[in-house]
């Protein structure tokens, strides 16, 4: 689902469920649309496609890690050593922090997708920079969601925000030369975000911009050839992936022990 207000984006979802669900879930995202915080949408699209059962790839959330950090600033800190510890090069986790600040479109705000950059040089790698690479048809089994939102309503953390970046985070980081992936929300009161890796798990960090901050985003740090990119973005964009296990949410972690 796609909604938007006056050209301007308002709210994005997707699932992957079983047919005979169709008609509830595209009765939730229409609610959704409707209900965003950005404002009610004019305009909402839902587009519907089947997916063989075959095609279907499954896999395990990340564990969750919950660091609480006292401002923005330790939390772009934190998450820089974060990425630095996933291998990733200093000079290039500060870029990519900057470039999500300054809005990484090249009209100065957010882009719709995440971009790809490589993890040594820093160079960008998204074949278009508004757009970028969306990470598409992945989501929980229903099992795994009712499990995992037991589990994080004990941490106060149950809320799409999070269901979504996990389950979106998990297929990324396990995509054929991610090394890492970085994010905070586009959503002006949303202000956590998070670092991911396989090594890592998902390093949700509380505080990453100001209130009120339009500008967020995604980056996808990557080491790859180049004649392999096409592979990499065609399995982010395409490859249909339901995680139907939960792994461990984690009690938080604060600035000062971390
Ligand atoms: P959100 O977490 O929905 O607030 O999204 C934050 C930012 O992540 C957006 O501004 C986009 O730049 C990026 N983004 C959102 N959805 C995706 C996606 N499916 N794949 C890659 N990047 C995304």
């Amino acid at each position: 689902m796609r909604a938007e207000s006056n050209g301007k984006h308002i709210s994005g979802a997707e699932r992957l469920v079983p047919i005979d669900q169709l008609e509830v879930v595209a009765a939730e995202m229409v609610q959704r649309a409707l209900r965003h915080s950005r404002g009610r949408a004019e305009q909402i699209n839902i587009s519907v496609e089947e997916i063989a059962p075959a095609a279907l790839q499954f896999g395990c959330l990340l564990d969750l890690h919950n660091n609480q950090v006292q401002s923005w600033q330790q939390g772009r800190e934190l998450a820089k050593e974060m990425l630095v510890n996933c291998t990733v090069n200093r000079k290039v986790a500060e870029l990519a922090i900057k470039l999500l600040a300054d809005g990484a479109a090249p009209n100065g705000q957010s882009m719709r997708g995440a971009m790809l950059i490589d993890a040594d040089s820093g160079q960008r790698l998204e074949a278009d920079l508004t757009r970028g690479v969306r990470a598409s048809r992945m989501d929980l089994s229903a099992d795994a969601l009712l499990q995992l939102r037991s589990l994080l309503a004990v941490h106060g953390l149950d809320n799409a925000h999070v269901i979504e970046a996990l389950t979106l985070a998990t297929k990324v980081v396990h995509a054929p030369t991610v090394v890492a992936e970085f994010c905070w929300s586009d959503d002006p009161d949303y202000l956590a975000g998070y670092v991911a890796s396989v090594k890592t798990g998902y390093q949700r960090i509380s505080w990453l911009k100001p209130m009120g901050e339009e500008r967020g985003g995604r980056v996808f740090f990557v080491r790859s050839s180049k004649e392999r990119l096409g592979y990499l973005v065609a399995w982010l964009e395409r490859q249909p992936y339901l995680i139907n296990r939960v792994g461990q949410i984690n009690p938080p972690r604060f600035w000062e022990e971390i």
